[in-house]
């Protein structure tokens, strides 16, 4: 095992929380805005069952972009690779994670990657069901089976938050919908997608979503496939290509493991083969991702040689 104590983690995130004051927490969703910046907390959780943590690992956050990851996932199961990349690519773009510059620019509207805020719109979209309430409740459950973990939930309050003020996100669908990317009333899909984002759990549960991933899509305690092999694959390659908006490359030089962040300060990692991590900074650097989690990321990548490069 790489890091055995629940001390070691606490002497790395001492030294990782001291940068949580040079970020600021976002506040573009109001709600967001409430968070205490100085927060970090980590878990990680190994394929035995042991799970190492520091911080208040119990404290709730909403997954926001980590979502994208799962909802990826789920529609790769639901319509399969052809379907699913017919509307969404697979390159990064290098650009902030809701603009909608490339849209215009490329000859098909068709969004460049699904971690970005449009692709994920149409991966949302991609979610079968025979109505709202049963999409949504198919992508929770399946949470629950990854997490393992049946009471997970989500924020009213944080998705009532975003739904209000969700303005670019809102004139992103419309513009999908313009191109036929979209054929959904996009007040209804942004009642799903922000439900999505708002999907509240800890930092053991995220470890843990980090760990099925880890683990080819395998839960390790029940033996069970709960992705499969070649959709946990194409999820961590995204996480590795575009996981940490545009820092993925940065971060792969210097840390090296798939990743995945959120604008409530969310990060969740798999590391193949051995474990998943989850982490909760909502100090935010400029592009967006936890800055004390990143550190928190770069110390322990560097410590244990972490890096899959
Ligand atoms: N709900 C957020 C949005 O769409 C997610 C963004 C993020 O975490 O990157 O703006």
């Amino acid at each position: 095992m790489f890091c055995k104590s629940n001390e070691e983690l606490d002497t790395l995130v001492n030294d990782a929380r001291k940068v949580a004051s040079l970020g600021k927490v976002a506040d573009y969703i109001p709600e967001l805005g409430k968070a205490n910046g100085n927060d970090l907390s980590i878990a990680i959780h190994y394929p035995d069952g042991n799970c190492i943590s520091a911080g208040d690992v119990e404290r709730k956050i909403t997954l926001q972009s980590v979502s994208k990851v799962i909802s990826l996932a789920l529609v790769l199961m639901d319509r399969g690779y052809q379907y699913v990349f017919d509307r969404v690519g697979m390159e990064p773009t290098g650009d902030p994670f809701n603009s909608i510059a490339r849209l215009e620019r490329a000859n098909v509207a068709k969004p460049l990657n699904p971690m970005i805020n449009a692709g994920a719109l149409v991966v949302t979209h991609m979610i079968k069901g025979n109505n709202v309430e049963e999409r949504f409740q198919r992508l929770l459950n399946f949470i629950h089976d990854i997490a393992d973990n049946r009471k997970i939930g989500y924020s009213t309050n944080v998705a009532q938050s975003e739904f209000e003020t969700a303005y670019l996100n809102r004139s992103l669908g419309y513009f999908l919908k313009q191109h036929g990317l979209i054929n959904e009333d996009i007040e209804q899909l942004l009642g799903l997608y922000t439900r999505q984002c708002a999907i509240e759990m800890n930092c053991l549960d995220l470890a843990r979503i980090g760990l099925v991933l880890a683990m080819d899509g395998v839960d390790p305690s029940s033996g069970k496939v709960i992705i499969p092999v070649d959709v946990a694959r194409i999820c961590k390659t995204f996480m590795v290509t575009c996981g940490m908006y545009d820092a993925s490359g940065e971060f792969a030089i210097k840390i090296g493991i798939p990743a995945k962040s959120g604008v409530s300060g969310g990060i969740m990692g798999a590391v193949p083969g051995k474990f998943g991590i989850g982490i909760f900074g909502p100090a935010l650097d400029e592009k967006g991702n936890s800055i004390a989690g990143i550190k928190l990321l770069e110390l322990l990548s560097k410590k244990y040689r972490l890096s899959m490069f």
